[in-house]
């Protein structure tokens, strides 16, 4: 069983009755109830977490029961403790999957594991986005109908995004304004995966719609734990492999 945890700073949606109206619970539990039906009934298994509660929600306990986190923020980031953010990025280091969503680059957790400032330009004016799948074949892509798809409605985030490299491009937006921009990037920290993916805006019910929350599904899968258990201990000098006397 998969075991998930969608974290959400949980400001917008008490304060603005725009979001209110599209996420009643927080986007977090919208995320919960949206992405179930795309795993079978012994697949995965939800929790949500969010920055007002002991530990931000993220104690050890919690995180090691955390195969993939899933990060929202925007309001908050400063608000955020360095030692959770510390303790998150240990847990990806040792091979829990994260999913940074939309205004989460700038978070401190995305921008410690990137190391860069991790800005970008951005306009607010329900503008259309067309995201370009540019890496078909990929696991994240899986089930997409077309070489592309549409948020009738979205935030413009425009280049340059102050992002490393990234280890695999997934989805280059096109916005109604002219801007383009690295919508879906993969990164490799550790033994862990990291996927930020860009839509998600507030004010619009990006997390509603059938492609964003297929993405979604199948980053989690993408971004499981796998591989090798071992972990190398720095101390222990080791014995030659092949003894030469
Ligand atoms: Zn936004």
């Amino acid at each position: 069983m998969l075991k998930i945890t969608i974290w959400n700073e949980f400001l917008h949606e008490r304060q603005n009755p725009v979001v209110t109206a599209i996420y009643p619970d927080g986007i977090h539990k919208a995320l919960e109830k949206n992405l179930g039906p795309y795993f079978a009934p012994q697949e995965a298994t939800f929790t949500t977490a969010t920055l007002d509660q002991p530990e931000h929600g993220l104690s050890e306990e919690r995180l090691a029961n955390t195969e993939v986190l899933l990060w929202w923020g925007h309001l908050a980031h400063d608000q955020v403790s360095d030692a959770i953010v510390e303790r998150v990025q240990q847990r990806v280091l040792n091979g829990m999957g994260l999913i940074v969503l939309h205004s989460g680059h700038a978070s401190k957790i995305f921008r410690r594991l990137m190391g860069t400032g991790c800005m970008l330009r951005w306009r607010e004016a329900a503008e259309l986005e067309r995201l370009w799948v540019v890496k078909p074949g990929h696991p994240i892509t899986d089930g997409l109908a077309a070489d592309y798809f549409e948020i009738p409605a979205a935030e413009m985030y425009g280049e340059h995004f102050d992002i490393p490299d990234p280890d695999e491009l997934i989805f280059i937006s096109w916005f109604q304004g002219g801007e383009v921009f690295r919508s879906g990037c993969t990164f490799h920290r550790g033994k862990g995966k990291i996927f930020y993916f860009r839509p998600g805006h507030e004010t619009y019910p990006i997390y509603h719609q059938r492609e964003v929350l297929l993405v979604l599904a199948n980053a989690i899968r993408w971004a499981k734990p796998c591989g090798s258990n071992y972990t190398h201990d720095a101390r222990h000098v080791p014995q030659p492999l092949n003894p030469w006397n």
